[in-house]
């Protein structure tokens, strides 16, 4: 078995359970901080552990570009390259790419894209998508889809779906037939799993999560390998949702992620095709929302019966000195807190607002001191784990989450 995911809890749609993959075991529904080039920028390894991250996300476009995927392979994958002993989840590309717009170019085959670093031409398919992903090694890839603009009319979100459909069969024929090529896996089946080319403290607990995944399976066949989850598009039409959900659950996969939403469209809109699409997706899989949201909204997905959810605002917002506390957003540039001695956020735990004033916080910012980034980023952060920790508590203990309320209480122990 490559993942394992057991609901513990259900309250109305939410769920609480628990996600075990070859390198940890996640709590869920979780958040997952972005690292896009192998680092969540501005927070190092031994901190994020600390917060209490699980797994984290990387970006198989920027990797591919830079430091390139051989380079990773070789270091054991991203796990071993970027030193960090839990979980990771890499894209595909795919979004990305989307992105890049002017410099792209679409084709039944794959995309050709030139390269934002410098200019040159590069290729992406499902197949190589696969081959990049296996390379860079994370606990979960994802298939090659294509995220459809926003707006499209109906029948470019058809097309558009459908093409998705066909590289998401293309993409599980190349894994099915590659996996066993994963970095962390070389030689494996014995004692050690993904801890070759690292001896940090994550060991014993890696060790732990892939000895259980072994004792799950039959005996001699459990060899933890990457799983790979599929995605469902359809734009904005509802019923093009259910039938991209259809048909990637006919191709079959551990888990499903619902792509191409915070492509620019209204929020009410993000949540109604959410929820509908939600109703699709089978009960027993983890359910991955792709790129979203802000604090309100990661508890609404949550509630709504999502699993597992990324976003870059926590970090990138610390680095633009802006963020997320209990009692709404802090622009802590603003002169007002120039004299302020109290903490950040009285009702975090995190070891910024433990230890400094939002005067401090203002005076590093407005002097564009390193560490201003630093701890900007280690609080949103911590905020977003801790919002997370408190909706799986409250679907535990039976109780609605919301948002006001559920910050303003005070941490589990
Ligand atoms: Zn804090």
């Amino acid at each position: 078995m490559p993942i394992e995911f057991r609901i513990e809890t259900a309250r109305g749609t939410a769920r609480a359970g628990r996600l075990l993959t070859p390198h940890a075991e996640i709590e869920t529904p979780v958040f997952m901080p972005v690292g896009t080039l192998a680092s969540v920028k501005g927070i190092a390894q031994d901190t994020l552990e600390e917060l209490g991250a699980q797994i984290i996300l990387g970006n198989t476009y920027h990797l591919y570009l830079r430091p390139g995927v051989e380079t990773v392979r070789r270091m054991g994958g991203l796990h071993g390259f970027m030193a960090w002993p839990r979980a990771i989840l890499t894209d595909s590309g795919g979004f990305q790419v989307f992105s890049l717009n002017e410099l792209r170019k679409v084709t039944e085959e794959g995309v050709t894209f030139r390269s934002h670093l410098d200019g040159s031409s590069h290729f992406f398919s499902p197949e190589s998508s696969m081959e990049a992903q296996i390379g860079l090694g994370a606990d979960i890839i994802m298939a090659f889809d294509e995220c459809t603009e926003f707006p499209a009319d109906r029948e470019r979100m058809r097309a558009s779906m459908e093409m998705t459909a066909r590289w998401a069969a293309r993409s599980k024929k190349y894994f099915e037939e590659h996996k066993h090529e994963v970095p962390w896996n070389a030689g494996s089946g014995k004692n050690h799993v993904g801890t070759a080319a690292f001896g940090c403290a994550g060991e014993r607990e890696v060790a732990g999560a892939a000895a259980e995944l072994r004792s799950a399976g039959p005996p001699g066949a459990a060899v933890p390998t990457q799983s790979l989850f599929g995605i469902v598009q359809g734009g904005m039409d509802r019923e093009l949702r259910r039938e991209s959900a259809l048909r990637t659950i006919e191709i079959g996969f551990p888990g499903y992620a619902i792509g191409g939403l915070s492509v620019g469209e209204p929020r009410e809109l993000t949540r109604e095709i959410v929820e509908s699409t939600l109703e699709h997706l089978p009960a027993d899989k983890p359910r991955y929302l792709m790129g979203v949201g802000t604090p309100e909204e990661i508890v609404e997905y949550a509630n709504l019966g999502v699993d597992m959810m990324d976003c870059v605002l926590p970090t990138r917002a610390a680095r633009h000195g802006l963020l997320f506390t209990s009692e709404g957003k802090v622009s802590i540039k603003q002169a007002r807190y120039a004299q302020d001695q109290g903490p950040l956020d009285p009702g975090c735990g995190c070891r910024v607002c433990q230890r400094y004033s939002r005067a401090y916080l203002r005076h590093l910012y407005a002097s564009n001191e390193v560490l201003a980034q630093v701890l900007n980023t280690i609080h949103n952060l911590s905020f977003y784990l801790d919002t997370m920790r408190r909706v799986r508590h409250s679907i535990r203990l039976g109780e609605e989450s919301r948002f006001s309320s559920s910050v303003r209480s005070r941490p589990e122990p």
